[in-house]
C-alpha cells in the first residue's frame, strides 16, 4: 500500500503506532514503505566503506511501547539515569517517574518508533556474534565497538536522507547516536502527532500514570517529542 491511499484518519493511526498499514518488510524488520530504498541505499554505501550496518530496532507498535512503558513504571524492568545507573522509581511521584523513564523510552503514541521513519542501528561487523547489544552512548563513544561507524554516519546520514533527532542534549530524551529517521517521510510521519492527538489516545489507554501523563501533557509534548535536533538543510 502507498501512503497516498491512507486516508488521514488512517495516517494518524500509522503515526501513532496503532496501524501497520505503513510497513514494509525488510529483511526481518519493517519500515516505514517511503524510505525502504533509502536505507538500502545507505546500507549499500556502509557496506563499502567496511561496515555491516544491521537494524537493532524499527517500528514499534502502541502496544509494545506501553508494554515497555509499563514495566518500567511498575519497576519490573530497569530505567536508567544518564550515568546509565538504575535508579529506584518507588520513591518517586508519578510524574517523576514519567521523567526518569522519557529519557530513554518514549510515551506510547508519540515514539518516533511508531513512525517506521526511525532505526536503531549498530554495526553487526565490529562485533562478536554473542556480543550483547546495549544501545548505550559508551558502544557508540570512541572508545566503544561502533566509533567507527558513528563517524561515518555523521559524515554520510545527510546524503541518504537521515539525520540523528537525538544528536545532541536538548534537555529531553537523552542523546541516542544509534537512532536514525529519515528526514523527509518523518517530517510527514510528525506532522499527525498533535497534542490533541495524544491525549485522545493516553486517556483510551491503560498506561500506568496515565493521569500524571495528561496533567502535565503539554511540558512532557514539549520537552519530549517535540524537542529533537532541527532538520538538517
Ligand atoms: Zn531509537
Amino acid at each position: 500500500m502507498t501512503m497516498r491511499s491512507l486516508t488521514p484518519s488512517q495516517l494518524i493511526a500509522c503515526a501513532t503506532g496503532c496501524s501497520d498499514d505503513h510497513l514494509i518488510d525488510i529483511g526481518r524488520h519493517r519500515v516505514h514503505a517511503q524510505i525502504a530504498d533509502d536505507f538500502k541505499a545507505l546500507q549499500q554505501a556502509a557496506k563499502k566503506a567496511g561496515f555491516s550496518l544491521a537494524i537493532a530496532s524499527s517500528f514499534r507498535d502502541f502496544n509494545r511501547q506501553s508494554a515497555i512503558w509499563n514495566a518500567k513504571f511498575s519497576g519490573k524492568r530497569p530505567v536508567f539515569n544518564k550515568q546509565q545507573v538504575a535508579i529506584d522509581l518507588s520513591t518517586l511521584t508519578d510524574i517523576d517517574k514519567c521523567h526518569a523513564i522519557l529519557l530513554y523510552s518514549a510515551l506510547p503514541g508519540a515514539s518516533r518508533h511508531h513512525l517506521g521513519t526511525d532505526i536503531d542501528v549498530y554495526d553487526e561487523a565490529a562485533i562478536a556474534a554473542d556480543y550483547e547489544l546495549q544501545l548505550n552512548p559508551h558502544e557508540y563513544s570512541e572508545t566503544g565497538p561502533f566509533a567507527l561507524l558513528t563517524a561515518w554516519l555523521d559524515n554520510n546520514l545527510k546524503a541518504y536522507g537521515f539525520y540523528r533527532p537525538y544528536q545532541d542534549d536538548l534537555g529531553g530524551v537523552s542523546p541516542e547516536p544509534w537512532h536514525i529517521s529519515h528526514i523527509k517521510q518523518s517530517q510527514i510521519m510528525c506532522s499527525q502527532i498533535t497534542l490533541e492527538v495524544i491525549e485522545n489516545q493516553i486517556k483510551c489507554s491503560d498506561l500506568l500514570g496515565k493521569e500524571a501523563i495528561v496533567k502535565h501533557l503539554p511540558t512532557l509534548f514539549n520537552r519530549y517529542v517535540t524537542n529533537v535536533a532541527p532538520m538538517p538543510i
